[in-house]
């Protein structure tokens, strides 16, 4: 069968995405390469194809044992033989497993990269393999977030099997981490397969200054305008992991936590919980999420800023990988920034990771289109604004703030440079705390300048006088502020300073139908007079009850069965026959004939 049957048979897709078709070709004519694309960009398909097109066995090496179980259930779900040889099988499923390689009735076989290299002499060099895939490559990389010692053995393969064509796959595009890939597999000539890292379906909205309670507000009342749509919180402790989820439990939302601290059962059920849409919300610290492939995560947010450019692509990238809309959001404070400053005084790689947080702080503050700033991190040029991300949609209305600029300039300098932000607030309000009085600040001309303002107000600004480049912190000097060669141009009147206005809304603003609605493609479906048209909110539900349903009844979650993206469609197609259901983007032949009864009869109810 040709690749495009293939994907049209198994998967339900008409047409390939960038680079996909390429790659599987490239792959079957028996050549090495490596493929970056974002999470969400399609990867599986790339090697799944040729799989199932080629001779023999293909032999997928996967880092997380929940990774390989989510791909295989996807894949027997489409009808393709699959199996996964891991730590976590019985003895005696593997027996079975071995035996299916043998008999070549196996197309795809998962396998963790200690268990590969045992079954090398056994396994492997008895059966036909048609090809190599290794995911989640840069986990061979020491210099990555998630590296993997096992995944440095992995040269043996071309070692023992020169015939056998590899191809790795990652969503970590940076250079070194290329590099590492080529040299360590021992990739002969490898072809380099880069798409657009571009990922238009995600919101992208950035929240400053919010306090705690400020910010449960706004989550609270983001989570009550989707109720049924799933979404994981990212903060920075596991107390707050703890935290935000009781919070949210206390009114009623489903919510479970992950971090590190947690054990390995304690962790797998929360994940577990997720995959089915049993809780709607994990509050996670940064070890969440890389093992699952659930699709229809709807929206993430992050309670506090994260270290670099690289870790918040990488989290928000966990929504809407069916293509559908998702939503972001980034909240960042003053005490965020001071924190991860001296986590990256305390690294290894002072500098570096400077750097990257120095972007992070670009990308919150930014007065541009904020999918501008992420590509361009990323080497892509984008030639327009998005329209999707809250600087486009709303942007920030700025004001003459010299005199408060001026204020906080004053106190700083009055002080000689000597003080803590904490302590600049209570000089421009005016509070006698004890370092106030033992410092005799309350005598300075500055004392109480600043009464009018809030405390977080000030606290906003002096934010932005950080991002700004006025002033800044000396870490490896308790945090005391130093006044920059820009700021005293302000302070002496050479310069004037533009602040943003104050704006910590607790409701979502208002979102234009662009940002909140998915496109469906219209297309020629027989017996369908026009197939576009307005999705049916109510359909959608009724539709989303019964994928939990069919879920519940074979143990899969619901976004196995089928993804959001499937339902929006049928909800917008309405196909009342099976023919016209076999027609819709994502139903493969085999869902088709498993659920198609069941659906179409559901459709025909709600229309008739
Ligand atoms: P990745 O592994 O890169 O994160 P996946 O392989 O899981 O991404 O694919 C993400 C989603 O995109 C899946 O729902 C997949 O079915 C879908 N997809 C992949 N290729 C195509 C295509 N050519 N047309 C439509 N959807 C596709
Ligand atoms: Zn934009």
């Amino acid at each position: 069968m040709q690749a495009k049957e293939i994907l049209k048979r198994y998967y339900g897709y008409d047409s390939f995405r960038q680079n996909q078709a390429e790659i599987i070709q490239t792959i079957m004519n028996g050549k090495d390469c490596v493929v970056l694309m974002p999470t969400g960009g399609g990867k599986s398909i790339c090697y799944q194809i040729p799989a199932i097109a080629m001779q023999g066995t293909a032999v997928v090496v996967s880092p997380l044992i929940s990774l390989m179980k989510d791909q295989v259930e996807a894949l027997r779900a489409n009808g393709i033989e699959a199996e996964a040889l891991n730590s976590g099988n019985e003895y005696s499923s593997d027996t079975i497993i071995r035996r299916k390689c043998m008999d070549g009735s196996l197309k795809l076989l998962y396998i963790s990269p200690e268990k590969l290299l045992t079954e090398i002499p056994y396994l492997l060099k008895h059966i036909k393999i048609s090809l190599f895939a290794i995911d989640e490559a840069h986990c061979i990389s020491q210099w990555g977030h998630d590296f993997r010692p096992e995944y440095t053995q992995l040269d043996v393969l071309h070692k023992e099997f020169p015939q056998v064509p590899i191809m790795a796959l990652t969503a970590t595009a940076d250079k070194v981490t290329r590099q590492d890939i080529v040299k360590q597999l021992g990739l002969h000539d490898a072809r380099f397969f880069i798409s657009s890292f571009d990922r238009p379906n995600l919101s992208l909205d950035v929240k400053r200054g919010y306090t705690t309670k400020e910010k449960e507000q706004y989550i609270l009342n983001f989570i009550k305008a989707r109720p049924t749509s799933c979404g994981i919180i990212y903060c920075l402790s596991r107390k707050n992991t703890e935290k935000v989820a009781q919070f949210l439990q206390g009114h009623g939302i489903k919510a479970g936590v992950y971090h590190a601290g947690l054990n390995q059962a304690e962790r797998n059920q929360t994940q577990e919980l997720f995959k089915q849409d049993t809780i709607q919300v994990v509050c996670a610290t940064i070890a969440f999420g890389m093992g699952i492939d659930k699709s229809n995560v709807r929206w993430v947010i992050h309670y506090n800023m994260p270290k670099s450019i690289e870790s918040f692509y990488q989290e928000i990238g966990r929504a809407g990988r069916d293509g559908a809309p998702a939503d972001t959001v980034l909240f960042y404070s003053l005490s965020d920034i001071i924190q991860l400053e001296q986590f990256a005084k305390d690294s290894g790689q002072q500098e570096l990771n400077k750097d990257k947080l120095r972007q992070m702080q670009e990308y919150a503050e930014s007065g541009i289109c904020r999918r501008r700033i992420l590509l361009n991190y990323f080497g892509e040029q984008m030639d327009h604004d998005c329209g999707n991300c809250d600087i486009c949609e709303n942007p920030p209305k700025r004001f003459d703030g010299t005199r408060y600029v001026q204020m906080a300039l004053s106190a700083i300098k009055r002080a000689e440079e000597q003080i803590r932000t904490s302590t600049i607030i209570e000089i421009l309000k005016g509070i006698p705390s004890p370092t106030v009085k033992r410092m005799g600040y309350d005598q300075l001309k500055t004392f109480g300048v600043g009464k009018e303002l809030s405390t977080q107000d000030w606290q906003d600004y002096l934010l932005q006088m950080l991002q700004l480049g006025f002033i800044e912190i000396v870490y490896d000097q308790k945090n005391i502020v130093r006044i920059t060669p820009s700021g005293n141009n302000v302070l002496f009147g050479r310069d004037k300073a533009t602040l943003c206005v104050i704006n910590r809304t607790l409701k979502e603003a208002q979102k234009s139908k662009k940002r909140l609605h998915l496109e469906i493609p219209s297309i020629s479906i027989p017996g369908l007079a026009s197939t576009s048209g307005q999705e049916d909110k109510k359909l959608f539900e009724a539709l989303r009850v019964l994928r939990q349903q069919c879920a519940n009844e074979e143990g899969f979650p619901p976004y196995i069965v089928f993804s959001d993206k499937v339902l929006h469609s049928l909800a917008t197609i309405k196909p009342t026959t099976l023919e016209q259901f076999g027609f819709i983007s994502g139903i493969g032949e085999h869902k088709k004939q498993k659920y198609g009864q069941r659906f179409v009869a559901l459709i025909q109810k709600y229309c008739s």
